[in-house]
């Protein structure tokens, strides 16, 4: 065992793929949880045959290191890839279900662009690089694509990924390589053609959209059954340094001592008092927005639906003034979600769109989805199952002035050495970008001297 021992506040999925990293690499590691279960967002949860997710629903994997971390968890075996009819998606236009187009053949025939904005689009390759190095989604979209563009395609994308809209997001903090398609190709369009050529060259692996057979869950599941050391139920209320060496207390008892701490809280629950921090520092990460989401199933008989649900789900765009931002289509998406002869939708409600509706009570939110889903796909009836999740914080939203929050994260780790700073609300939000992310903070505490 090698002298250092480290201490990870949290079991979502940034600190546990660091645990698990640490660990293997035979450093001592003690992991803080304070509810009864890892995972953090991640949670499945099954109810006779329905099979929800409450937080995420899907992993990307578009990066060997992804790839071979499932592996070697030996979570391949219960793998499940989403149906290929999932790759069609669709987008809400004037109230009709229009697919998004996946080749240059359905772009010129669809109907979800008029002629003008596909024209537009065309102009998009001689259009320069912006003199803003901070600009938002929406402006870069505006520009770079047009108007309808950023209306039907980029505007409910980001309600679809981030729960929030293309104007209260940073281009350069929460997507940056579209960031980077612009900076280095100067073109969205030649950027992507020159970098599909790229990865096919490099051989890179095939993306995958992927669950398992128990949902998301499985993978915190397995990560911490893997885990020597771990505390739930456990919330560290303070963390002290003295003497080069940090302790961490909760209500109960005092740890320690610890020669690093990772902290992979989100930034809301980072109180005041938990480890010094100057007032300027504190509320620059507590203004960091995580908007209000609610997420409902809805399980419905086969004959209640109208639409054939062939697809991933639907978005909605901002300007087609309704009152949900989309739905997935859980069922097709991935077996065994739904009882036989069922369907699993399901749909989200508020975000940065509208925060107001989120916090709804149970029965208005789902009076107001059933008039939405009866529009928009033919639902016909009550649903056979209910079931309603309220996120208060949701997703960090990276604004633009993200510079100043991430130099506070290294500042503070500057004047703390061995505190380290680790989660969704840094370096991506995606499940991939934290595990990513984990692996890469353990090999930097590895490898960081002793104080
Ligand atoms: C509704 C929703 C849908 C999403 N959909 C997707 C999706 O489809 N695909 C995708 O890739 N991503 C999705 N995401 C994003 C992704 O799930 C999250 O960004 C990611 O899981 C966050 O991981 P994290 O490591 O930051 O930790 P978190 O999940 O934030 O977990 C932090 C953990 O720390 C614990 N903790 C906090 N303070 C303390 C303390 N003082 N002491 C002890 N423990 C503490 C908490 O209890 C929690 O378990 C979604 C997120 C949400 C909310």
């Amino acid at each position: 065992m090698l002298n250092k021992k480290i201490a990870i506040v949290g079991a979502g999925i940034t600190g546990l793929t660091a645990a698990h990293t640490l660990q293997k690499n035979r450093f001592s590691c003690v992991l803080f949880e304070k509810k009864n279960e890892p995972g953090g967002s991640i949670k499945s949860v099954k109810q006779q045959e329905w099979l929800t997710e409450y937080g995420p629903n899907t992993i990307l994997v578009k990066d060997k290191v992804i790839h071979d971390y499932l592996l070697e968890l030996g979570l391949h075996v219960s793998k499940q890839l989403a149906n290929p009819a999932a790759s069609k998606r669709f987008i809400v236009r004037e109230g009709v279900l229009q697919a998004l187009p996946v080749s240059l053949s359905s772009a010129i025939g669809t109907e979800l662009f008029s002629w003008q904005a596909k024209l537009r689009v065309l102009k998009e390759p001689f259009i320069g690089r912006s003199q803003n190095p901070d600009q938002t989604i929406a402006e870069f979209a505006e520009r770079r694509l047009g108007n309808e563009v950023l209306d039907y395609a980029i505007n409910p994308f980001v309600a679809g990924i981030f729960a929030n809209k293309p104007e209260n997001l940073s281009l350069r903090h929460a997507l940056p390589a579209m960031h980077r398609l612009e900076n280095q190709y100067g073109s969205l369009i030649v950027g992507s053609i020159l970098g599909m050529r790229q990865r096919k060259k490099e051989g890179r692996i095939a993306r995958e959209l992927i669950s398992f057979k128990n949902g998301l869950q499985q993978l915190p599941d397995k990560i911490a059954s893997r885990l020597q050391k771990v505390h739930y139920n456990t919330e560290i209320l303070k963390i002290v340094r003295e003497k080069d060496e940090w302790y961490l207390a909760s209500k109960k008892q005092t740890f320690g001592p610890f020669s690093d701490v990772v902290m992979n809280s989100p930034l809301y629950m980072l109180g005041s008092s938990m480890f010094p921090l100057s007032e300027s520092d504190y509320d620059r990460m507590m203004n960091v927005h995580y908007p209000p989401l609610s997420v409902v199933h809805f399980g419905f008989m086969k004959e209640q639906v109208q639409h054939p649900l062939d697809g991933f789900g639907f978005l909605v765009p901002d300007v087609e003034n309704r009152n949900i931002l989309g739905a997935l289509f859980s069922s097709t998406l991935f077996k065994g979600r739904a009882p036989e002869g069922h369907h699993l939708l399901t749909v989200f409600i508020g975000g940065g769109r509208q925060p107001e509706l989120a916090s709804l009570a149970s029965e208005e939110i789902f009076e107001l989805i059933l008039e939405e889903l009866s529009e928009l796909i033919g639902v016909i009836g009550e649903p056979v199952f209910a079931d309603h999740v309220f996120w208060p914080k949701s997703i960090p939203a990276y604004h633009t002035g993200y510079d100043e929050v991430l130099e506070t994260f290294l500042k503070i780790e500057a004047k703390n050495p061995g505190l380290y700073l680790a989660g969704n609300f840094r370096d991506g939000i995606s499940v991939s970008d934290c595990i990513k992310n984990g692996i890469q903070l353990a090999v930097k505490i590895q490898s960081s001297k002793e104080y």
